[in-house]
């Protein structure tokens, strides 16, 4: 599978396994095997999905050599701030059941992150955690803690995909040598992606699917991917994506596409901010 290499060195994998929504431990098991099974090597958890213990447990049954792996988490807004990060790190070590996580993320711009940030750089100089990145850094709040911080994010992961294109961040992470991942990048089954006209259209000259479209269009642009699924076929489906690539007229037809907004979140509602902030999963 192709690689990206991250700005201190460490190598990516462009298609991850994402496993937001799937908190039954034991249906998570068995997707997350599922999906190394098939190919992928890339894992995207977080410490709110509370489904660490599961990835760590289909990660071990795999067989899989630890070090052809690459195992992102991400740190919960209860966890910022300098001490309850460094408590927050172990927690997902220990859930995990792994010695060191490949990359550790700040999930939101909200509460003390730049303390957090602090706990994240001292594990990533022990060797706990290979990169440490942030998520749903919208343009300027990336500007700005890229501004801030001694150690650069290596990754920035965002909403993107054909209906919210996200090239304000693309371009101010491109000027700080931070790569961008892409959550949801089937805009979670909205605006009828799967049988979008446009995207099905593309994907007949290739003979691939919306779904591979919209894949591959973020790919093809250099954007890390973090696909879900819960079913065998996609889990496949979404993985083939590595022997076509789109023409700039795919890309003009998709740009029209963009609508410049979140219609899943919205990081400048007073109320959305909160509720991150209320958001707690552990005692
Ligand atoms: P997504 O990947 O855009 O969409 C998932 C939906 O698409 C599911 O309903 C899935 O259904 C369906 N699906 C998947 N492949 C398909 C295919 N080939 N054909 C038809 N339907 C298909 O949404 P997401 O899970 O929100 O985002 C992906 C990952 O990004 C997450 O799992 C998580 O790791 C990460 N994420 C991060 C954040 C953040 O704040 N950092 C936020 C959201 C997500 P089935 O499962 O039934 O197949």
């Amino acid at each position: 599978m192709t690689s990206i290499t991250l700005n201190n060195g460490v190598e990516i994998p462009q298609i991850g396994f994402g496993i937001f929504q799937v908190p039954d431990l034991a249906q998570c098991e068995a997707v997350v095997l599922t999906a190394l099974e098939v190919g992928y090597r890339h894992i995207d958890t977080a410490a709110a999905y509370m489904n660490e213990v599961a990835v760590g447990r289909a990660i071990k049954k795999s067989g899989i050599p630890r070090e052809d792996l690459f195992v992102t988490t991400k740190l919960w807004v209860q966890d910022f701030g300098y001490e309850k990060a460094k408590a927050g790190i172990q927690r997902s070590l220990a859930e995990l059941d792994l010695d060191y996580i490949n990359l550790v993320l700040l999930h939101q711009p909200v509460g003390d992150y730049i303390g957090a940030w602090h706990a994240l750089e001292e594990a990533y100089k022990d060797g706990r955690i290979r990169a440490i990145g942030i998520s749903n850094f919208y343009a300027e709040r990336l500007a700005d803690f890229c501004e801030t911080v001694d150690i650069l994010p290596a990754v920035n992961q965002i909403e993107a995909h054909p209906f919210f294109q996200r090239d304000r961040e693309l371009a101010i992470a491109k000027e700080y040598g931070v790569a961008t991942e892409a959550w949801g990048p089937f805009a979670e089954g909205k605006f009828n992606i799967f049988s979008h006209p446009v995207l099905t259209e593309i994907g007949q000259q290739y003979g691939k699917t919306a779904a591979q479209v919209a894949l591959r269009w973020n790919l093809d642009r250099g954007v890390i991917v973090l696909p879900k699924s819960v079913n065998k076929d996609r889990i496949e489906a979404n993985i083939d994506v590595e022997d076509f690539h789109l023409s700039e007229a795919d890309f003009a037809k998709i740009a029209e596409l963009d609508m410049g907004h979140s219609e899943i979140v919205n990081h400048y509602d007073p109320a959305y901010i909160k509720m991150l902030h209320k958001v707690t999963f552990h005692d």
